[in-house]
């Protein structure tokens, strides 16, 4: 960047997050200049891969009432991109559910609860024991590669401006407004996810999580994605598994990773790898014991998996991860865009 140029808000960081955001912005017909230090849908943050799931079902309302303010949403960006992005399948919890029925009624979210036999009768999911299974409708997987270009394209048709490869070093801010390097604008935005904190002030630690990818006979087409809590005795950690369109099974260990810098690029961790398919191929009748690959994803965590949407004088923060952000990405997007436009 040389000479200086003036818009209404920068936007720091084009993930799934700072799209979303820019997109909500340049649709209230507001200037947007989007910042990413990479290319777009790079593999060293957080919002890339072909899949993510959406889940009505959480122990608290609060998530359940975001879930179901995000799917109209999310069909809207369907619509506009005028493809598939979100397979509603449902999503299934295996293990602990008291916590979700409750939670899930009390927002008059449709569930059924259902025993192993009927686990099994309705897809190739082995559930003995008696563990308890909890399976919601609205649940489902996103195409999150394809989220992330759809998000990109309706931004930009809108007028933003998105500069890859280009990186904000800091961001200096007065009454009047900020400057990130040659750039001045009335708002900035941080999107920056595990790097946020390198940014502005948030307490936050991004860890390196492995997601393990498990080949299936057929496509997968109708499975649920799978919560299930019943390998926390055994691992520390609960499991899920979400088809990865094309290739096969998704599956990790929710928050096993280790903290990381997220500058340095790290490995799959074996452990988890082993455990993880050790777990999928007893729950995924059709899922392959082989490994096809594993990857790495950075989380970054706050304390109670929650949200950073808050607005600091001319600068607003949008770390909404812990983990579990993807999902939210358009409801977030449009909150931090209207904390934005209130400070212009
Ligand atoms: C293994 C794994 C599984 C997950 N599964 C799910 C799931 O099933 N469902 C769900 O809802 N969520 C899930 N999540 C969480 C979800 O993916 C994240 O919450 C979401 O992708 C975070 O997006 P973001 O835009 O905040 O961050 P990021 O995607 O990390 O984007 C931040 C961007 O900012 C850029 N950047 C950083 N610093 C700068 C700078 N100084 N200047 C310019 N650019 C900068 C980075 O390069 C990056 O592209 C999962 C996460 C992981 C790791």
């Amino acid at each position: 960047m040389s000479a200086q140029v003036d818009t209404e808000v920068i936007v720091v960081g084009a993930g799934v997050v700072g799209l979303a955001t820019a997109r909500a912005l340049a649709q209230l017909g507001r200037d947007v200049i989007v910042l990413e230090r990479h290319a777009i849908g790079h593999d060293g943050a957080s919002s890339h891969g072909r899949s993510r799931m959406f889940r009505f079902s959480y122990p608290e309302q609060l998530w359940v009432q975001r879930a179901q303010e995000a799917l109209p949403l999310w069909r809207a960006l369907e619509a506009e991109a005028g493809e598939p992005l979100l397979k509603s399948t449902g999503s299934l919890d295996l293990g602990a559910v008291e916590g979700q029925r409750a939670a899930l009624a009390a927002c008059g979210a449709r569930f059924e609860l259902l025993n192993g036999g009927e686990v099994g009768s309705r897809w190739p999911i082995t559930v003995t024991g008696g563990v308890p299974a909890l399976f919601q409708p609205d649940g489902g997987m996103l195409r999150a590669d394809a989220v992330v270009q759809a998000l990109l394209a309706s931004a930009t048709s809108a007028g933003a401006r998105v500069l890859e490869e280009t990186a904000a070093d800091a961001i200096e801010s007065d009454p009047a407004g900020v400057r990130v390097g040659d750039l001045r604008a009335g708002v900035a935005v941080v999107a920056a996810g595990a790097w946020t904190p390198s940014l502005v002030a948030l307490d936050a630690q991004p860890t390196r999580e492995t997601s393990t990818y498990l080949s299936l006979v057929g496509e997968g087409e109708e499975l649920p994605v799978v919560i299930d809590t019943t390998t926390t005795s055994q691992t520390g950690f609960e499991a899920y598994g979400v088809v990865s369109p094309g290739e096969g099974l998704k599956a990790g260990l929710h928050g096993s990773g280790q903290p990381a810098d997220p500058d340095e690029r790290g490995d799959p961790d074996e452990v988890i790898v082993a455990q993880t398919a050790a777990w999928a191929t007893r729950r995924f009748r059709d899922a392959s014991p082989e490994v096809l690959r594993a990857e790495t994803c950075l989380y970054t965590n706050i304390a109670d998996e929650r949200f950073v949407v808050e607005r600091r004088g001319r600068i607003v923060v949008g770390s909404a991860c812990s983990g579990h952000g993807f999902k939210f990405a358009p409801l977030v997007g449009a909150q931090l865009a209207a904390l934005a436009v209130e400070t212009l």
